[in-house]
């Protein structure tokens, strides 16, 4: 089973999707837990080359082609392998990031996105859970942690309510394998939702 986290900057989405694979690994589950843009060596590579440094380096379609190079790798060397040997795979972020990043908040290329995907990655995760946050809150806790591979050029209200409403959109694009869940509770209530939820479709 692959199992996909999305949600805007400072949504809560890393910490749940690894206190889903801590929960699912007691449960006598083998796990994956990884990450995009990242998950392999190479992909890890192009994750360096893509958020740090100059965010204006790469045009939104280079960065388009980067995220999907480093998607495939990631599928080839890490997911694929790992759902063969009947692991779950839970990755923090997929091809919905792509849609939702470089596909909307840096121009209109969802199009270029989708078409790219279908050549050359051709699956999406059997469930995905958005966590679903207010922009305001996402935004204070973002800022929080600011300093390593976070985009200033995410930090913005405007945008940051841009990229909830695409995820919301998205969600009702895909009802057969998004999970929306309420991200604005405390810890502990999301992430026992979320188990409730993806043990439903396990
Ligand atoms: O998931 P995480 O917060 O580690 O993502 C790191 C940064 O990469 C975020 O600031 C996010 O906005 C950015 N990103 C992006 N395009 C993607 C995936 C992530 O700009 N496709």
């Amino acid at each position: 089973t692959f199992i996909s986290f999305e949600g805007i900057d400072g949504s809560g989405k890393s910490t749940q999707a690894r206190l889903l694979a801590e929960a699912l690994r007691a449960r006598g589950h083998d796990v994956v837990l990884t990450r995009e843009p990242g998950g392999s060596p190479g992909a890890e590579e192009i994750r360096a080359l893509v958020l740090q440094g100059d965010p204006d380096r790469w045009s939104a379609e280079t960065e388009i082609l980067l995220f999907t190079a480093a998607r495939r790798d990631h599928l080839e060397r890490t997911i694929q392998p790992a759902l063969d040997a009947g692991k779950i795979v839970i990755c923090d972020r997929f091809a919905d990031s792509t849609r939702m990043y470089q596909g909307l908040s840096r121009g209109d290329l969802r199009e270029d996105v989708d078409k790219l995907h279908a050549l050359m990655i051709g699956r999406e995760p059997d469930v995905t859970v958005l966590i679903d946050m207010d922009p305001e809150t996402g935004l204070t806790r973002a800022l929080s942690r600011q300093g390593e591979d976070v985009r200033f050029e995410a930090f913005g209200a405007e945008l940051q309510q841009k990229m909830r409403d695409g995820f919301l959109a998205l969600a009702a694009e895909f009802p057969d394998r998004f999970l929306t869940i309420d991200g604005g509770r405390d810890i502990d209530a999301v992430a026992a939702d979320v188990l409730q939820q993806v043990e439903a479709r396990l």
